[in-house]
């Protein structure tokens, strides 16, 4: 099967018992047992639901894992799997990391006793530094928000299992339909689907998917144990997003690079981030590892004040956190969404204040390009 065919009939389709074309929503905590133990599969809906399952079946296939697992939100999946992990135990990530990542690992896993290390992940010898003896994981984002930074999946997977780690990727900014980590060595790939899965802003989930036996035992054990799991409306809701997947990805990708070469030619934009961008530090990596660079943009205005201008004037850029939608959204990452990151952090890792990042949405990018040229006039 290619992508967009897989999108469309990959994991469960339909439903047998109707012939009901779409996978129906099964709104049920309990299910029957004809004696004890004796079940067709499900028995209590936080162990297992068959919209969650036909969901869950879905992402494994477009991942190429082993088992699939859908959780109440993206950051309630990086907190199951990072529960996979004991007292102290130590990852290393990505340091310009999703600031709720940052935050769950720093403010409340830390209590629990795991230790972390934030790294520049896109240069290799930065990872090899920070290996422990008590490190068990290496955790990436890629391309990481917002500064589109891109670590060689590859290459990174290669120097974790060379020592004993895990490779852990957010594949949330890529999706399957343009990068599969799996295929590059990865064990565990994740996605806050809230963003381009979902694609609609209307529903808050988060997807993992595993590459072995061994990990999907483990997985299922925290899920089930912990409770985080998508209901099934949202479940429903999330397969309904994926069918189309494809063709969103495709047209946020032509938008994004007519987007990108205007921003380029502009006086009043001192620095475009985009992994597509030739002169991206590691555009070769994301040419060999994605089929596409994906629709979001970071570019610098220089100041907060040039920031707040531009957000005044635009009328078809909504001005709100998250990303992947079908609309054009902006926001101003140093005090949205990695407002959580001291401003001594964010200073030292690019995020200034006069930064802001787009997420390229599906209207026509004549439109977006206009409402740009008045938005960035003095
Ligand atoms: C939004 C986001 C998350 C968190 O997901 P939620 O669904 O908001 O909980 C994690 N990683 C990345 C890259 C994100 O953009």
């Amino acid at each position: 099967m290619r992508r967009k065919t897989k999108l469309i009939h990959g994991g469960i389709v339909g439903d047998p018992t109707t012939g009901a074309v779409s996978v129906p929503i099964y709104q049920v905590s309990t299910y029957k047992q004809d004696g004890v133990g004796n079940h067709k599969g499900f028995e209590y809906s936080r162990t297992g639901n068959p919209t969650r399952h036909a969901l869950e079946e879905l992402i494994k296939d477009l991942e190429g894992g082993k088992a699939g697992f859908a959780f109440g939100s993206g950051m309630a999946a990086i907190t199951a799997v990072i529960m996979l992990f004991d007292s102290g135990d130590h990852v290393i990530l990505t340091d310009d990391v999703y600031g709720g990542t940052y935050r769950v690992i720093t403010k409340v896993l830390n209590r629990f006793g795991i230790e972390a290390t934030f790294v520049d992940t896109s240069d290799l010898d930065n990872i090899k530094d920070a290996i422990q003896p008590n490190t068990k994981a290496v955790y990436i984002e890629t391309p990481t928000n917002p500064l589109l930074k891109i670590t060689d999946i590859e290459a990174a997977a290669k120097l974790a299992k060379e020592n004993g780690l895990l490779t852990i990727v957010d594949n949330t900014f890529s999706t399957p339909y343009w990068q599969t980590p799996i295929s590059y060595g990865a064990d565990i790939v994740l996605h806050s689907a809230t963003k381009y899965l979902g694609g609609h802003s209307d529903v808050v989930a988060g997807l993992v998917v595993v590459n072995s036996d061994q990990l999907a035992e483990d997985l299922h054990f925290v899920q089930n144990s912990t409770g985080g799991i998508l209901g099934p409306q949202d479940s429903w809701l999330l397969i309904r997003g994926i069918k189309t997947l494809g063709i969103r990805m495709e047209e946020t990708e032509s938008n994004t690079k007519a987007i990108v070469e205007f921003l380029q030619g502009h006086s009043a934009v001192k620095k475009v981030y985009y992994p597509g961008i030739e002169s991206h530090p590691n555009h070769d990596i994301a040419k060999k590892q994605a089929q596409g660079f994906g629709g979001m943009v970071s570019f610098d205005v220089g100041s907060e004040e040039n920031a707040d201008k531009l957000l005044a004037k635009l009328k078809y850029f909504t001005l709100a956190e998250s990303l992947g939608a079908v609309e054009s959204l902006i926001s101003v990452p140093a005090r949205m969404t990695h407002a959580s990151i001291p401003k001594d952090r964010r200073d030292e890792l690019g995020i200034t204040d006069g930064l802001v990042r787009i997420s390229v949405g599906l209207e026509d990018a004549e439109d977006l390009i206009e409402d740009l040229i008045q938005a960035l006039k003095q």
